[in-house]
């Protein structure tokens, strides 16, 4: 019987080369339809990925095999790649946690019918050509023998060198790379076997976690109906908006021609708690400081919105974005996306236009009854493709980049473009303050306005957002906190010293907005801080100032 001598090393290479080039048809389909792969970046970003993957399960296989076991390890993952990539590339299955449970839920249930009617004649012969057979091979490998101090010796360098080279390749198209990967987020899960392979280390990871228990806070919670008027209040949660592209905060360009002009509204900046919607808005809403936020844990205890609705607001979230991020789970809730009106003339390829919500939030604008919240999740300034953020007619900076990709654009387009989306949302926020001031006899009105984090526009290099908040530029973290409140607003609260109007200049951050919203409400609730209310006399300054500076990497 012939052998082949091979390296531990050296059989780990191959074999991860193996698995990753036959395993990934439709990954490699998807990736050279949308690069440019004539490009020295779009080489490299195919180049960057593939030696990932590879350099993935070398780590892997040298981590945990010796000896026979690596010839075990080896076999395992040829068979089960073969497999998965028969039901990925000819199927389309995506491997996420949901499909892991379900299969280990049909193995436990031995539900061998439903395992049966899987394999079809194509996918054996799938199986036995890219995964039994190369794993019978196996047997013809005879392996190296060193002792183990040299073997180990051995490994460390491979994976160094693969990891250096990895650096090497990547760092030359870094601008690129993370454009396109973030761009492309949606193509990870064909990546196989990585891709299964990292769901089940979460469905495992989540499998042993403890199930939390939802803790109630401040269930006892009142109002105390200090004030003389009934309050409606708008809290519109902002999307990738930059605190330093309002004209309004000294923006050359005149991005706020409708807010500079109505008298009251406040602006000042924040630091935001996170870099994305994910992890921004839950913590917008959390009575943690972004000090002590952890999303698990906040979302499974009550946020400001459980609190004012226990005291008696009435709280209804409107989303015209991705979702609430279970944000608004349990109170009145919405979303625009769930049943599109493709026809209605505010609807275009890609949703709707934030101002389909000037008409929703009508129903809620009755004089009579117990105050009310309405939350506002806009679509704002969501990149990449800015220019269709806002009706054509919004198109006001010219010329401004009209691709899906900022960029095929240059750096003036691409401003110009997200200059616009801003100038929209002056429009749709002084369009409420409008809906709101005529309610102002009867009622008292306030609009609230904080972006859930900025944006990088080309700046360094860097686009879009979500980088880890520590090497984030400012740029992604640095978010307009706007404020207008009737004359009746101010009437109704001054009477108590406590509140002092929100100056501009102060420094705040997404920590203030729970405690803002539980102040102005009148909510008497242990959790609340007035060291954190922006309206009150009594905000810490030093506290904002702290976080400012902590938070400032500029
Ligand atoms: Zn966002």
């Amino acid at each position: 019987m012939p052998t082949i001598r091979l390296s531990p090393w050296q059989l780990a290479v191959a074999a991860a080369i193996f698995i990753v080039a036959v395993s990934n048809g439709s990954l490699f389909a998807a990736l050279l339809g949308g690069l440019d792969v004539h490009s020295i970046a779009g080489t490299g970003f195919l180049a960057t990925l593939l030696l990932l993957m590879v350099l993935v399960l070398v780590t892997i296989f040298l981590t945990i095999g010796f000896g026979w076991l690596l010839k075990a390890v080896v076999g395992l993952f040829l068979v089960v790649s073969a497999i998965l990539a028969y039901f990925c590339n000819e199927l389309g299955i995506v491997f996420d946690q949901d499909m892991l449970a379900n299969i280990a839920e049909t193995v436990r249930d031995n539900n061998i019918a439903e395992a049966t009617e899987l394999a079809s004649a194509p996918l054996l012969l799938h199986v036995l050509f890219f995964g039994v057979l190369p794993a019978l091979l196996l047997g013809f490998v005879q392996l190296q023998k060193r002792n183990l101090g040299r073997e180990l010796g051995v490994r460390a360098l491979v994976l160094t060198a693969g990891f250096v080279l990895l650096a090497g390749i990547t760092l030359p198209n870094y601008r690129y790379i993370t454009y396109f990967g973030r761009e492309n987020s949606s193509l990870e899960v064909k990546a196989t076997p990585i891709y299964p392979l990292i769901s089940m280390v979460k469905l495992i990871r989540d499998h042993l976690r403890p199930e939390r228990s939802f803790q109630v806070i401040d269930a006892a919670a009142f109002q105390r109906h200090t004030l003389k008027r009934k309050s409606i209040g708008i809290m519109v949660v902002g999307e990738t908006a930059r605190a330093d592209h309002f004209s309004m905060g000294g923006y050359a360009v005149k991005t706020n021609p409708r807010l500079e002009n109505i008298p009251g509204v406040i602006f000042a900046d924040a630091d935001s708690c996170g870099t994305s919607t994910l992890f921004s808005v839950p913590c917008m809403f959390s009575m943690r400081g972004r000090d002590t936020y952890e999303p698990d844990e906040a979302s499974s205890e009550s946020n400001v919105l459980d609190i004012l609705t226990a005291a008696g607001v009435k709280t209804v979230w409107i989303d015209n974005n991705s979702s609430c991020k279970n944000v608004c789970n349990r109170i009145e809730n919405s979303n625009l996306r769930d049943e599109p009106d493709e026809a209605a003339a505010l609807y275009s390829d890609m949703g709707y236009f934030d101002e389909i919500l000037l008409q929703k939030i009508e129903p809620y604008l009755d004089t009579d009854g117990p105050d009310v919240l309405i939350v506002l999740h806009t679509l704002g300034s969501h990149g990449p493709a800015y220019s269709r953020r806002y009706p054509a007619e919004f198109g006001i900076f010219k010329p401004y980049c009209q691709q899906a990709s900022p960029t095929d654009c240059t750096t003036e387009e691409v401003v110009n473009a997200y200059d616009n989306t801003i100038a929209y949302t002056d429009y749709l926020l002084s369009q409420l303050i409008e809906k709101l001031r005529t309610k102002a006899d009867a009622v008292d009105t306030f609009l609230f306005y904080v972006s859930d984090h900025g944006e990088s526009l080309g700046e360094g290099g860097i686009y879009l957002h979500g980088l880890p908040y520590a090497i984030a530029p400012y740029a992604q973290k640095d978010v307009p906190f706007i404020f207008w409140a009737s004359d009746s607003f101010y009437e109704d609260r001054f009477a108590t010293p406590k509140f002092i109007a929100l100056a501009d200049g102060k420094h705040l951050s997404h920590d203030n907005i729970s405690h803002t919203l539980l102040g102005i409400y009148d909510v008497s609730a242990s959790s609340y801080l007035q060291s954190l209310d922006a309206l009150s006399s009594a905000m810490d300054p030093n506290r904002s100032r702290r976080i400012a500076s902590a938070n400032s990497n500029k």
